[in-house]
């Protein structure tokens, strides 16, 4: 992934709202999908306050790509792979800049505020990881003090298929799941509404190229099956989960709601941004050869947050209280190369459209906690928030607003946008 033109510092755009907006100014430029009044799902690009609806400047952009442009899903789009994306990127940061195409485009720009926001694309599979070291050693605490990481953990980035149907964009209220709980104290399990639902501040993968049944994606290639990154929300019910994992793993404590931001950040976007991967503490395995190489930069450099308000806050005037904040590359154990490897190495196809999961980013710090699980120890510590409210787990009400920022020295600094969801009962 190489610096360009498109990533000048310098570069300011015609769209004024873009100079200095905190996550979407001409260095950003991520794809989406939205509706407006009178108007179907077509594919846009933020730029600032805008959307710029990239079906109604075919002329501009040189009749290329204008089927996959002007489909209600970027999957065709981004199977394409990155030379087109890269050229499209090039073309509108032109475009965007250059007060000469103003004419041209300044009509195809509507506001965010009047547009309603679709996933990006049609998602064939989902699949989530638990690549947080951190959360997988403080949850792996709560059941085993002496031994919290299991043996399999340093040689294999372990996940689980989700559920593809139940992904939805920022915005969808969270209803609180029913399931079967079994408290400690009681012999037999319970059905009824989960009294310990939960959020999980996940970075999401989208797939571009993908690859063939039977043709693994080594990891030197992996990089190049990425489209681009969005916030993702593992919403989990703990008491279902506690229940029901043994022996498969997670099943109906995640796959009623997966919450995704519904800009798809490009790995061009996000090139001045990649770091050094997670630095493997003396002692830990070498990861296996399948395993071992990638880019020199695979880290994600995004500094993710989680925020909380509850009902009660916002009726006061509250802003919402930050329950978290990390970079998310001191939280991976596994790049999301290694990732990608590792979910083809057997074979398996990852499609165009395709989301993935890193599972949850909490750093080794107290205040980089990314669940509430973590932060109330299962509910033996409560959190007091501003408002003087407490809370272990989500209450009816509460609204989760996670976000992520980019920043390097000598860069534009951007943002993945928002992924929220309010708890309803
Ligand atoms: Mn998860």
């Amino acid at each position: 992934m190489r610096i360009d033109e498109t990533h000048d510092p310098a570069l300011t755009s015609w769209v004024e709202s873009a100079n200095g907006h905190a996550d979407f100014p001409i260095q950003n430029l991520p794809l989406c999908i939205f509706a407006s009044e009178g108007k179907e799902r077509r594919a846009g690009i933020a730029i600032g306050d805008f959307l710029l609806d990239l079906a109604a400047i075919t002329d501009a952009l040189g009749d290329a790509w204008t089927e996959e442009l002007a489909s209600p899903v970027l999957n065709g789009f981004l199977a394409l792979g990155s030379g087109p994306r890269v050229a499209l990127r090039q073309r509108l940061s032109e475009l965007l800049s250059n007060e000469a195409h103003r004419d041209g485009v300044e009509g195809a720009l509507i506001g965010q505020s009047e547009a309603t926001m679709h996933l990006p694309t049609l998602i064939g599979d989902y699949t989530d990881f638990y690549v947080g070291i951190h959360h997988a050693t403080n949850v792996g605490r709560q059941f085993r003090p002496d031994n919290p990481l299991l043996p399999n953990y340093k040689y294999v980035p372990i996940g689980y298929h989700g559920r593809a149907s139940s992904v939805r964009v920022s915005g969808e209220p969270v209803i609180r799941p029913s399931g079967q709980r079994k408290p400690p104290e009681a012999e037999v399990p319970v059905f009824g509404p989960s009294r310990r639902l939960d959020y999980e501040l996940e970075l999401g993968v989208w797939i571009g190229c993908g690859n063939a049944l039977g043709q693994p994606i080594p990891i030197d290639e992996a990089e190049d099956a990425v489209a681009g990154f969005c916030l993702l929300n593992d919403w989990s019910a703990r008491d279902l989960q506690a229940w029901e994992y043994q022996p498969l793993g997670p099943f109906l404590a995640k796959n009623f709601l997966t919450s995704v931001s519904p800009f798809v950040v490009t790995p061009e976007a996000l090139a001045p941004f990649m770091t050094e991967a997670f630095v493997r503490p003396d002692g830990d395995p070498a990861p296996l050869p399948y395993l071992d190489g990638g880019s020199e930069r695979p880290g994600l450099g995004l500094i993710v947050e989680a925020c909380l308000s509850t009902r009660a806050m916002r009726e006061a005037g509250m802003p919402p209280h930050r329950l978290s904040r990390g970079r998310a590359a001191d939280a991976m154990y596994w790049t999301v190369e290694q990732i990608i490897a590792h979910h083809s190495c057997n074979g398996c196809n990852l499609q165009p459209g395709d989301l993935i999961g890193t599972g949850t980013l909490s750093t080794a710090s107290a205040d980089g906690l990314g669940s509430l699980l973590e932060i109330s120890q299962g509910g033996k510590a409560p959190l007091t928030l501003p408002s003087g409210e407490q809370r272990s787990f989500l209450e009816d009400g509460d609204e989760l607003i996670l976000t992520a920022r980019a920043e390097a020295d000598g860069h534009v600094s951007i943002g993945l946008g928002e992924c929220r969801g309010m708890v309803v009962g």
